[in-house]
């Protein structure tokens, strides 16, 4: 028996005769309501339509069958419905013409809604129905890879953007040194410490895209290794001293009892995680400002904790996977630097993200990349991050981390 029997069982064994208008839409869906094969189809996890029409004559076309995901998607009773009801998008009804004419089609259709989506189209011509030609119609939903294909595109001409910058500049520098400032020494020695500022700018943006795409690739995999987190950045601050002395800076911090905030984690990464977290809050500091940094442990989730500050807002920027009942390890730097405009808190984990304006004071101004990294890598714990800020009145980021088995209450 082939599939189209199967599906319609009724209608193929008393065929009634071609100029005979179409049943009514209840008759028609009775039609179809059995057959081995319509469980298959109907479980399809795509929308699957057969139409039947008259190739010459759009209005006639109807839906004959769909499937439990057409329903989901399409709304009102399908079988019987004519197809420009359910279905207005041109390129697709195009399709559709094409199958009944006897040659596949294909189409896109963007559907609107509060989330935008988008279906890839494919259209079969299926032969003879009862009542005209008949085409069978799939649905799949590609949302996911264009977004993905696009963040990726996107992602190149922004890291290239990134890294021609500093490469023109080096450019210009080396025809300068060849041409007019050839033989001044004093521009010379400008120039070269200029130049090896940008090479160190292109340095660290491949080791920031090298280290994002190492940890993505990572994402999925449990992290393997033991470390207490109030030690961890102890030995941060201690590596951050020059930097910290240098724009004289007041470090205020509070650990919990060694042991207390244990957690299972990637030591690099965890280190990593607290280098850019600190490293941000004196890059943003005014010379002589205040840093506070905290570890608290245990803690509940931190997502739904209020901004300490009453005038800043809080939001959550990455929430943790598990939180219910699940105790963390709560890593907090404050600093008193310009803070972040309330509209541009929920784009700071975005990569080459920077607000517009601000300055990073001095020798390293950022790759934009820092807390993208760092949302990738809490994510890979299994942790939450979030950002409290005031425009003027100093940033506070929150990481907090699943602590160790062993500590979990
Ligand atoms: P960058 O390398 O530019 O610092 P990040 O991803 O670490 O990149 O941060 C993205 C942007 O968020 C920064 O360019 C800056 O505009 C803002 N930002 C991050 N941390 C702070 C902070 N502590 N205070 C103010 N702005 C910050």
């Amino acid at each position: 028996m082939s599939i189209l029997k199967a599906l319609w069982p009724l209608r193929t064994a008393e065929a009634p005769a071609a100029e005979e208008p179409p049943p009514p839409a209840a008759v028609r869906a009775a039609d179809v309501s059995q057959g081995p094969f319509r469980a298959l189809v109907e479980s399809l996890p795509d929308p699957v339509l057969v139409i039947e029409g008259d190739p010459d004559e759009p209005a006639s076309r109807r839906i004959v069958f769909a499937n439990a995901a057409a329903r989901d998607l399409l709304p009102g009773r399908l079988e019987g419905m004519r197809l420009v009801t359910a279905l207005r998008n041109p390129e697709l009804l195009e399709a559709v013409d094409e199958a009944l004419l006897g040659a596949p089609g294909s189409a896109q259709m963007e559907a609107g809604g509060a989330q935008e989506r988008i279906w890839a189209v494919q259209t079969r011509p299926l032969g003879q129905g009862n009542f005209g030609r008949l085409a069978l119609l799939t649905l799949r939903d590609e949302t996911d890879v264009r977004r993905a294909e696009r963040m990726r595109v996107d992602f190149l001409a922004n890291a290239s953007h990134e890294l021609r910058t500093p490469l023109a500049s080096l450019s210009g520098f080396i025809e300068t040194l060849r041409g007019h400032a050839k033989d001044d020494e004093q521009a010379r020695e400008t120039f070269l410490g200029i130049m090896q500022a940008q090479a160190e700018r292109m340095r660290r943006l491949i080791d920031d895209l090298m280290s994002l795409s190492r940890i993505e690739l990572n994402e999925h995999i449990a992290p393997e290794g033991r470390l207490d987190l109030a030690l961890a950045v102890t030995d941060v601050l201690d590596a951050l001293v020059p930097l910290v002395r240098e724009k004289n800076l007041c470090v205020s911090t509070q650990m919990p009892a060694r042991g207390a905030a244990d957690i299972d984690g990637d030591r690099d990464q965890i280190l990593q995680v607290i280098q850019n977290l600190v490293e941000n809050a004196v890059k943003y500091s005014g010379n002589e400002g205040a840093l506070s940094i905290t570890v608290s442990a245990p803690v509940a989730d931190d997502s739904t904790t209020p901004a300490l500050d009453p005038a800043a807002t809080r939001i959550t920027l990455l929430a943790p996977d598990r939180p219910a009942g699940r105790r963390f390890a709560l890593l907090r730097v404050t600093d008193q630097g310009p803070g972040i405009p309330r509209d541009r808190l929920p784009r700071l984990t975005e990569r080459f993200y920077r607000v517009e304006g601000q300055k990073s004071g001095g020798t390293r101004p950022g790759t934009g990349l820092g807390l993208a990294i760092v949302k990738h890598i809490v994510n890979r714990h299994r942790g939450g991050m979030a950002v409290e800020s005031a425009e003027g009145r100093g940033a506070s980021f929150s990481v907090w981390l699943p602590l160790a088995e062993k500590e979990a209450t």
